[in-house]
C-alpha cells in the first residue's frame, strides 16, 4: 500500500484525495470502485502513523468498515467523574463501545481503497491549487525528498484532518474551534478494562473531558481535549494524571507515546467548493460534545462519494453540482451537531460544583438507567432529552432554555436561547 509510485503523468485523475486517513481512503475506495481513476496523497511516509487518536468507537465504525479486526477491547459501560471525583458508572449488558487499535484501521481501509483499484502515494505533501476554478484543478504538492509534483484531477477531495490545506487552498471558510487536545499510552495501568472513564472539571478538561481508555493489553489511553485558552494541553494532561493517582492510590507510570493534536468543532457553512469536497477533520465532520470524529468521518465518505460520483458522472464538478453534498450531511447529521454544539456551549460553561451536581443528579434514581438505554456515542443528544425529561431537578441545573427544549408537545427544535448570556 504505502509505496505504489503515484503517476502525475499528463491524463489527470477523476480524483485526487488529500489525506489518507479513514474519510480519505474511505471516499477512495467508494470511488474507485465506482470505476474511477483515484489517486490518495498523503504526506506521512506510512498510513496510519503517527497515531493521533485513542480509538473508541461504536458498532457503527465496524460495520461501515466492514470488518472487527481491529478491535483490542469491547467495552460495557463508563464511568463519568466529577471535579471532587464523586462518579456515576453507567453498565449494559453487552458491549457499547469498541477499543480500536487505530493504525490497524486505516491500514485495513487503505488496503480495501488499494483493492478497489485506487492508488495511495506516501511521502506525498499537498500545498496548493492551481487554475482557473472551472478548469481542472491542478495541485501542486511536495514529495518526502522535496521533489515539486503536479497532478490535475477533475475533482479534489480534501480528507487532510484537523488543518485542512485543501479547505484553505479551496477559500472554503472553516469557522471552528479547535481543540488542542494531549494524550499518552500507559503500558500498565489499574483500573476496569470493561468501561472507559471520562473526567469533568474546568480545572483537569475545560471545553471538553479527559479520558481513561483501556488498551486491550493491560495498560490505558489517558487523554484531554481542551479549550485553546492559551494554556498548554500538556499542564491539563499532568493535572488529569494527579486526579488518576489520587483515583487509583499509585501514579501512572512509564508512558510509551504522546499524541499532540487538534480536535476541530463546528459548522462549516458549506462543504464544498468549485470541484473540492472537505471530508471528516478537514470538514470539521466531528462530533461537538465527544470529540470523536471516525464515525461521522466515514459516513460523510459514503456521501462524498454518492454525491461526488453522481457529479463525476454527470460532468458538472462545479459548486452548484456538488452542493447536494452539504445539503444531504446537514439533513442527516445538522440537527444533532446543532443541538450537540448548543448543549456544549451550556456544559463548557457549569462550573465545577456545578458539575459535581449534576454528576450527582445522573447517580439519582433511575437515570443511570436511562443512559443505559438510550444511550449511543455517535448521537448523544437523543440520551440527552430522555434524561431532562426524565429528571425535573437535573432541569434546574441548567438554563430555562434547556427546560422549554424538552417541555411536553414540543416537536425536537433546536434551542436558540444564546447560553453564553447566562452563564459565566
Ligand atoms: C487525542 C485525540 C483522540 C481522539 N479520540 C477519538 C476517539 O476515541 N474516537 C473517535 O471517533 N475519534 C477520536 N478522535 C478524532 C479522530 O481521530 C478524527 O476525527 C479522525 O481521525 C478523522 O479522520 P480524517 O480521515 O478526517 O482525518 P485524519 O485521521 O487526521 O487523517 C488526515 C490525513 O491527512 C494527512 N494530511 C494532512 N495534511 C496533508 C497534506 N497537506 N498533504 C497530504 N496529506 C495530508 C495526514 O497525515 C493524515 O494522514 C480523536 C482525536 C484526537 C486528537
Amino acid at each position: 500500500v504505502n509505496e505504489a509510485p503515484g503517476s502525475t503523468g499528463a491524463e489527470p485523475w477523476d480524483v485526487l484525495v488529500v489525506g489518507a486517513g479513514p474519510a480519505g481512503t474511505a471516499v477512495a475506495g467508494g470511488l474507485a470502485a465506482k470505476g474511477y481513476r483515484v489517486l490518495v496523497a498523503e504526506e506521512h511516509a506510512r498510513v496510519g502513523r503517527p497515531v493521533q487518536c485513542a480509538g473508541l468507537v461504536s458498532r457503527r465504525v465496524l460495520d461501515l468498515a466492514g470488518s472487527s479486526s481491529m478491535v483490542v477491547r469491547p467495552v460495557r459501560g463508563a464511568a463519568v467523574f466529577g471535579p471532587s471525583l464523586r462518579s456515576i458508572t453507567f453498565r449494559a449488558d453487552g458491549p457499547r463501545a469498541f477499543v480500536l487499535d487505530r493504525a490497524a484501521l486505516d491500514v485495513h481501509l487503505a488496503e480495501r481503497a488499494v483493492r478497489s483499484g485506487a492508488e495511495i502515494r506516501t511521502g506525498l505533501r499537498f500545498d496548493r491549487l492551481l487554475g482557473p476554478p472551472n478548469g481542472e484543478a491542478v495541485a501542486e504538492l511536495t514529495t518526502s525528498e522535496g521533489a515539486p509534483v503536479r497532478v490535475a484531477a477533475r475533482l479534489v477531495v480534501g480528507a487532510d484532518g484537523v488543518a485542512s490545506a485543501v479547505a484553505r487552498a479551496a477559500r472554503i471558510r472553516r469557522p471552528v474551534e479547535i481543540l488542542p487536545a494531549f494524550e499518552a499510552e500507559f503500558p500498565k495501568s489499574p483500573g476496569d478494562p470493561d468501561q472507559v472513564e471520562v473526567y469533568l472539571g474546568r480545572t483537569i478538561a475545560p471545553g471538553l473531558f479527559g479520558w481513561w481508555i483501556p488498551d486491550g493489553s493491560g495498560g490505558a489511553r489517558v487523554g484531554v481535549a481542551v479549550d485553546a485558552d492559551g494554556t498548554p494541553a500538556r499542564l491539563y494532561f499532568e493535572r488529569l494524571l494527579g486526579r488518576l493517582a489520587t483515583r487509583f492510590g499509585s501514579p501512572l507510570a512509564n508512558p510509551t507515546s504522546y499524541v499532540v493534536s487538534g480536535i476541530p468543532i463546528g459548522e462549516l457553512p458549506r462543504l464544498h467548493g468549485d470541484r473540492v469536497l472537505l471530508v471528516g477533520d478537514a470538514g470539521a465532520q466531528v462530533k461537538p460534545l465527544s470529540g470523536g470524529g471516525i464515525y461521522t468521518a466515514l459516513r460523510a465518505a459514503e456521501l462524498a462519494v454518492e454525491v461526488g460520483g453522481a457529479a463525476l458522472a454527470a460532468g458538472d464538478l462545479s459548486s452548484r453540482g456538488l452542493a447536494p453534498y452539504t445539503t444531504r450531511w446537514r439533513e442527516e447529521l445538522g440537527d444533532e451537531f446543532r443541538r450537540a454544539l448548543y448543549l456544549r456551549r451550556i456544559l463548557t460553561r457549569l462550573s465545577d460544583a456545578e458539575l459535581d451536581a449534576l454528576v450527582d443528579a445522573l447517580g439519582g434514581g433511575s437515570l443511570a438507567g436511562t443512559i443505559v438505554a438510550f444511550g449511543d456515542i455517535d448521537f448523544p443528544t437523543r440520551v440527552v432529552r430522555e434524561l431532562l425529561a426524565a429528571s425535573p431537578s437535573l432541569v434546574r441545573l441548567l438554563p430555562k432554555a434547556l427546560g422549554a427544549w424538552v417541555a411536553p408537545g414540543r416537536a425536537y427544535p433546536v434551542p436558540e436561547v444564546d447560553p453564553g448570556e447566562r452563564r459565566k
